[in-house]
């Protein structure tokens, strides 16, 4: 199920010109209306529920209703991220709770590298094997079809 923002708690990232969730949606999905200083996802058949805006939301006013098999009616996982850790709350649908925290990457803004170090990209679209392997793999060779 897509993303949905809580009204009530969105602030609207207090009108930046982007807010934190437009920056985040790897699919360009969250918008601001700027009479209610409010977001919303404005194509939700195009979230693939990465929780990254979620994750990102200095409000917790994201809220993804998991899919059912993991995440049954009446349960919820609510991430709150800080800058040291990211602690998960699991709500169980008989009422109980559990947290987990997770160290997360503390990678300065802009200085991620795209391809990791591995450098060129390959070319060979024809090629069976993905980015960079098998070099990335730390292997000579991967085994592949014959054709
Ligand atoms: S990141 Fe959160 S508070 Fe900011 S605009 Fe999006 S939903 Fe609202
Ligand atoms: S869950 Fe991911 S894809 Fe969906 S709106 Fe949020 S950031 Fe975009």
């Amino acid at each position: 199920m897509p993303s949905f923002v809580i009204m009530e708690k969105c602030d609207g990232c207090k009108g930046q010109d982007k807010t934190a969730c437009m920056y985040i949606c790897p699919n360009d999905l969250m918008v601001l209306n700027k009479e209610t200083m409010k977001a919303w996802n404005r194509a939700p058949e195009m979230c693939w529920e990465c929780y990254n805006c979620v994750k990102i939301c200095p409000q917790q006013a994201i809220d993804v209703r998991g899919y059912a098999d993991f995440v049954p009616m009446g349960a919820s996982v609510v991430p709150l991220r800080g800058s040291e850790d990211i602690m998960w709350t699991v709500k169980f649908r008989n009422g109980s709770l559990k947290r987990f925290k997770f160290p997360i990457r503390k990678t300065q803004e802009g200085t991620a590298v795209p391809d990791g170090g591995f450098g060129e990209v390959t070319t060979d679209l024809a090629s069976q094997c993905l980015y960079n392997e098998p070099a990335a793999l730390k292997l000579a060779a991967l085994p592949t079809v014959k054709k």
